[in-house]
């Protein structure tokens, strides 16, 4: 009997533990039976998406998360207010968006000549002047240029740990694939590109994910009819139009939605 008991208390756990490393989605489960994630997120706080983007997400009541610099949220500031208070959710984006300085724009505030000790004070300047601002402070994070390094050579650090202690989630950018729920690091959330593409370029990341269970994090910067980085318009209903047809079982919602959702499944 005692043997017995030993073998299944031994026999319980190793079944939990591989079906969680098969991803078979046992532990984490989207809500009300949903197959897939999806959140969507625009960076830098670019004039177009108070103009034009936000009014088109309101029309059919669809939430987003915008990374915001507070010196481009001065801008056009009542809309920004509006936006927060319309229930999209707003992240940081640092104080300066330093990026390597193999941009010319950024060789002034180039990572290769930071460290962590000043990216840290502006993480949180950022969020001060956004709690000013917006009366918000975020605690959601997106990577200028997805670039999460400081220093150059023998003397590069990365600055994921801080951002790690000083948000629930940050997300990346250029990625490739969607995030697993229950390995994804919330500190490292892939973010994949959703500027100048087609929703049916679109569409075979998001059936991966549903067969997964996935959360598909998509992140634009301008929104529009065309144009550099910009997210179309046309591709952005249709994609809102799959995602709140019943029958596609999407769960749309903010990045720090979902990350917030995630981390409490796995708990
Ligand atoms: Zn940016």
């Amino acid at each position: 009997m005692r043997t017995a008991i030993l073998i299944l208390a031994v026999l319980i756990p190793l079944r939990g533990a591989f079906s969680q490393s098969a991803g078979s989605g046992t532990v984490v489960q989207w809500p009300e039976g949903k197959l897939a994630a999806i959140s969507l997120s625009f960076d830098d706080a670019r004039l177009s998406q108070v103009d034009a983007g936000i009014p088109l997400l309101d029309r059919y009541g669809v939430k987003a998360t915008f990374f915001v610099v507070p010196g481009a949220v001065e801008e056009r500031l009542e809309g920004w207010r509006n936006a927060q208070r319309a229930g999209h959710e707003i992240g940081n984006h640092s104080f300066v968006h330093p990026c390597t300085g193999n941009f010319a724009w950024a060789r002034d505030k180039a990572l290769e000549d930071y460290s962590l000790e000043r990216m840290l004070e502006e993480l949180l300047a950022a969020n001060r002047r956004l709690e000013e601002l917006l009366g918000v402070t975020p605690d959601v994070f997106a990577y200028p240029c997805g670039q999460k390094f400081v220093g150059r050579g023998v003397e590069t650090k990365s600055y994921v740990p801080l951002v790690a202690e000083t948000f629930m989630a940050a997300r990346g950018w250029l990625d490739e694939t969607p995030n697993d729920p229950e390995f994804v690091d919330p500190a490292q959330v892939l973010g994949i590109e959703m500027d100048g593409v087609s929703f049916s370029e679109l569409l075979p990341v998001i059936e991966q994910a549903k067969e997964n269970g996935l959360w598909v994090v998509l992140a634009g910067h301008e929104m529009g009819e065309s144009g550099y980085q910009t997210t179309r318009l046309e591709m952005l209903e249709e994609l809102i139009r799959y995602a709140e047809d019943p029958s596609n079982q999407i769960w749309l919602a903010p990045f720090g939605t979902v990350a917030s959702y995630v981390l409490e499944q796995r708990k």
